[in-house]
């Protein structure tokens, strides 16, 4: 192949998805699904889960419900009817010697999920409107199955923990219309924001919530198959994925260069080597003797169960987004940030309906405004540094209410000063903003333009000399002013005005 012709082909990328559900239940037993990682190994089983004779599965409808979430922001259709069948295969993670899955008839089908097209994989790559192209990814199948255990290699021995057996996870799996290992990284991106804004599952990768097999080939572009379709299993991070993607695409491009074959197999990704390496060949491909599950009726999906899942559904972050820009009255920018995390989202939602409520009303747009200016900022910067979740915050939206009803009415100095009192309510020194910015010498009593004027227009007629001069060019007797003024009011007011306040009074003045 020349050069010319390398430049030509094209990796083909197909995902298949597994996301653990959010149910307190496993998928067909009545252990706890929670906790499956992180508690004593074995002891969140049942019989059922550990293979007993005798045991029957009985489908968990709350997993059924949270998967019918996800295939309503995926645009899945969903089959009224879809059965369950057993996939055979020996290891000691799986008791029963097989999994329940689903395989002829799925849960859900046929939906689609867009992700922004990747640049660097074709021209022309902008719409006339210059935003990114979208590549559309088409979903084959979205359905319901267990969990295997987890073998645990320690001390010289292999140990059995059953805590994940029979926990729900649904499999999504697209079709191969993925370009590039950014598009792939892109959608898995996509899949986490929705799982974790519907509640479907915590999403968390490092924890094994969330995983994919990701499956890649080469082709000529425009089409013609250049090689054999590799599954590059469990992949446990964006930058994983990415990366094993990055790097067997051009492991086969290398192949396909020197005239070898790409064989289709089976490989995993190295960390420590950033390499894939063969898990298994083909000699040895599984025949998992798929057979329908004998102890499950087939799984019926009604009107009712639909209805029921599209009035239990949250609101998705897009149309959340559109709501704060048209009812609150946000920019854009600020709506999609605070929309990005749902909890963020809500606690921001409710610190607003009680600021209103603090104001009275007025202009609320401005209110909403100053509200998310703060917690987009030295909200978001304190918590970070202090290594706060949203979602774990122990503000509460009224004090946060409170403490933003301070900034509008001046009561402090600015958003340093608010941030002090986030910082402390934070640290449970207190509980009430303004008492903590009173034990704390941040309050500004009556340090408004009110104030401010009247001792604004002494210092400068006291002055008049050095007014003259900084009028000349001598900018820097502003500071003397400033300080002026700030010894004046404390001498008559309790409290410390703010600085570029009485700066900014100043300059509107005498420019
Ligand atoms: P199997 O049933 O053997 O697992 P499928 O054809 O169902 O194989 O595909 C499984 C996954 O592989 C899907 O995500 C699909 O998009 C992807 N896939 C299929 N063909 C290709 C290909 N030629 N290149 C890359 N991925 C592919
Ligand atoms: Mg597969």
């Amino acid at each position: 192949m020349s050069p010319d012709e390398y430049e030509r082909t094209e990796p083909i990328i197909g995902l298949e998805v597994h996301c653990q559900l959010r149910t307190e239940a496993k998928l067909f037993s009545a252990a706890p699904a929670e906790g499956a990682s992180g508690e004593a190994a074995n002891t969140r089983t049942a019989p059922l889960d550990l293979g007993h004779p005798g045991t029957l599965p009985v489908v968990n409808e709350k997993a059924v419900e949270l998967a019918l979430r996800l295939a309503s922001v995926t645009g899945c259709r969903v089959a009224e009817r879809s059965t369950f069948a057993r996939k055979h295969y020996f290891y000691p993670d799986l008791a029963k010697g097989y999994q329940i899955t689903q395989r002829a008839d799925p849960l859900c089908y046929d939906g689609q999920v867009d992700v922004p097209a990747d640049a660097a994989t074709e021209a022309p790559t902008a719409r006339p409107d210059g935003r990114p192209r979208a590549r559309p990814v088409r979903i084959r199948r979205l359905h319901l199955e267990e969990d295997a255990a987890k073998l645990v290699h320690e001390d010289g021995a292999t140990k059995a923990d059953f805590n994940r057996a029979g926990v729900p996870l649904v499999e999504l799996v697209t079709e191969p219309d993925l370009r590039s290992p950014r598009e792939a990284a892109l959608f898995l991106k996509k899949i986490r924001r929705q799982v974790r804004y519907l509640g479907v599952s915590d999403g968390r990768m490092e924890a094994g919530s969330l995983r994919c097999d990701a499956n890649v080939s080469l082709r000529r572009r425009g089409g013609g198959a250049l090689g054999g379709r590799v599954e590059i299993k469990n992949l446990n991070s964006f930058r994983h994925l990415e990366r094993a993607l990055r790097y067997e695409a051009a492991r086969q491009a290398r192949r396909v260069e020197r005239g070898a074959a790409v064989e289709p197999e089976t490989r995993r990704w190295d960390e420590d080597t950033e390499k894939t390496r063969p898990l298994r060949d083909k000699e040895t491909t599984l025949d998992y003797r798929y057979l329908p599950e004998p102890d499950l009726p087939p799984l019926v999906v009604d009107e009712a169960m639909l209805k029921n899942v599209r009035a239990s559904m949250p609101e998705r972050p897009g149309e959340r987004k559109k709501r704060f820009v048209e009812n609150i009255g946000l920019p854009e920018r600020a709506a999609a940030l605070l929309t990005e995390d749902r909890a963020l989202a809500d606690f921001y939602e409710e610190t607003v309906s009680r600021l209103y409520k603090l104001t009275g009303g007025g202009n609320t747009r401005r209110q909403a405004e100053r509200a998310a200016h703060f917690l987009l900022n030295e909200g978001r910067r304190v918590l970070s540094e202090q290594g706060v979740p949203i979602d774990a915050l122990p503000v509460r939206p009224q004090q946060m209410a409170e403490l933003v009803y301070m900034l509008l009415e001046d009561d402090l100095p600015g958003a340093r000063a608010a941030a002090e009192v986030f910082e402390a309510l934070l640290a449970g020194e207190g509980d009430d903003p303004e008492q903590i910015a009173r034990d704390n010498d941040l309050l500004q009593i009556g340090g408004g333009r009110e104030e401010l004027a009247p001792l604004v227009e002494r210092t400068l007629e006291r002055h008049s000399k050095n007014v003259h001069r900084y009028k000349s060019g001598k900018t820097e007797l502003i500071h003397s002013f400033v300080g002026e003024v700030r010894s004046a009011f404390e001498e008559e007011h309790e409290g410390t005005p703010d600085p570029k306040l009485i700066r900014e009074m100043i300059e509107e003045r005498l420019n």
